[in-house]
């Protein structure tokens, strides 16, 4: 058996998390390939080193000077060096860092090299190979990862490589230059390094023990998921349940390999595993429950509609014209409702509403605003009866009222529109019917 395992940033924040990753990783000899964030927050209010870095670059870009920024980020390196009581020196890397970014700054060159140094120095102190993922992570023209290229390099240099740390975040671009991926990109580094070496399983330790069933900012102490399917955890996350970045999932998910959110704080805690597929029961009927506020709702009439064809198409040029990308659709026979995130929306309102009069010919177009959308999820709300029912009958006692609903072809969701005050109320309560009512 092998793993790969990815340490984000509060894992890997100052030695003393350092030396927690050790273990964790010596504990265990299938634990074979490491991708580490760059250094995060020590404390609240503390920054983050690619933070700092980013910083680095826009000094550089406009002219100020460097070398403080420089100095204060070398600081944090040595302070890890130092705790960790390591043989080892970054001199040569800060000077060639100072080097490119006093003759060429780059924004990634700079927001990279946080993972790079962090690499170096958890390869010396585990005694691994370095492996830079320049050499061997590519992006095509789009910008895109190119997995093919990328899988090819990877799985044969990670074939002779027994042990080994990849840093996360980065690759080389088109143009023969350092490109990373979005922020929080070392999840995705991780599963591609996975997939490029065929392991069984890519652990992703963190800060906390998994994906909790509902927000703890409006949940006290929500449960914690067991199991949870990727297609499940991609409806989840789209609704704004963070924890793994939202394109991490793909390059594991096409061979199978599971992943397991652990706690480097806590690594006794077994964690959320994702998966393609599982025969486990979800201990509740709904896996999660997650949503977002800020959405307008329009809502279009006209007689007849249901017979009438290419109608719904006119409809969606006219958000198409606008440069607008709708979220969800649900229709009755002669109306048609159109969601849209209002921060898109408010400024192209009038125009949008024009052109569906002129495409559609419509009775009415009608627009409600302060529209929140809150996402129930759950594989096993499909072979259970009821479960719209408890949803609807817990709204109703507190008192939120349900103003769309929209249950996806997969039955893996329903998706309730409630106004934006009523949110965390409406989490809160769909949490309880079907969680604290079963514990
Ligand atoms: N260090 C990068 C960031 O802060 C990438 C990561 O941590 O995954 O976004």
């Amino acid at each position: 058996m092998k793993k790969v395992v990815k340490f984000g940033g509060s894992s890997l924040a100052d030695a003393g998390q350092f030396k927690k990753v050790g273990d964790i990783i010596r504990a265990d000899e299938d634990r074979v390939y490491v991708v580490p964030s760059a250094p995060g927050k020590r404390f609240d209010g503390d920054t983050k080193v690619t933070d700092m870095l980013l910083e680095l670059f826009r000094m550089a870009d406009e002219g100020e000077s460097i070398d403080g920024q420089l100095a204060a980020i070398k600081a944090r390196y040595d302070e890890i060096i130092q705790g960790l009581e390591l043989d080892i020196s970054l001199d040569d890397e800060f000077a060639e860092i100072e080097r490119v970014m006093k003759n060429e700054p780059a924004r990634d060159y700079a927001a990279s090299r946080g993972e790079y140094l962090n690499g170096k120095i958890m390869a010396k102190y585990l005694g691994f190979e370095f492996i830079d993922p320049f050499e061997v992570i590519f992006f095509n023209d789009e910008g895109y990862l190119n997995s093919y290229k990328t899988d090819k390099v990877l799985s044969a240099k990670l074939a002779q490589t027994p042990r080994a740390v990849v840093p996360g975040f980065y690759g080389q671009g088109k143009d023969g230059k350092v490109k990373t991926f979005s922020r929080g990109g070392s999840d995705i580094t991780g599963s591609i390094v996975a997939s490029a070496a065929r392991v069984d399983i890519y652990e992703n330790w963190t800060d906390v023990s998994g994906f909790l069933v509902a927000d703890p900012r409006i949940v006290k102490d929500p449960a914690a998921i067991h199991t949870i399917t990727y297609r499940e955890l991609r409806e989840l996350s789209y609704m704004g349940a963070t924890v793994l970045h939202e394109d991490a999932i793909f390059p594991v998910r096409s061979r199978g390999i599971p992943i397991n959110i652990r706690n480097t704080n806590k690594p006794e805690d077994e964690g959320t595993w994702i998966v393609e597929s599982t025969a486990t029961k979800p201990k509740y009927t709904i896996t999660g429950v997650a949503g977002k506020k800020g959405f307008c709702a329009v809502l279009i009439a006209k007689a007849l509609m249901n017979s009438e064809i290419g109608f719904g198409r006119k409809v969606l040029q006219a958000f198409e014209e606008n440069d607008i990308s709708f979220e969800h659709m649900p229709s009755g026979i002669d109306t048609m409702t159109v969601v849209v995130h209002e921060s898109e929306f408010i400024h192209k309102e009038q125009r949008v509403v024009s052109a569906i009069h002129r495409l559609s010919q419509p009775d009415t177009v009608e627009i409600e605003s302060d529209l929140a959308l809150v996402a129930v999820v759950g594989r096993g709300m499909k072979s259970v009866q009821g479960t719209a029912a408890r949803i609807f009958s817990a709204l109703a006692h507190a008192r939120v009222n349900i103003r769309m609903i929209d249950q996806g072809s997969s039955e893996l969701n329903i998706i309730i529109g409630v106004a934006n005050e009523d949110f965390e109320t409406a989490i809160r309560a769909i949490y309880d019917i079907f969680v604290t009512a079963q514990l």
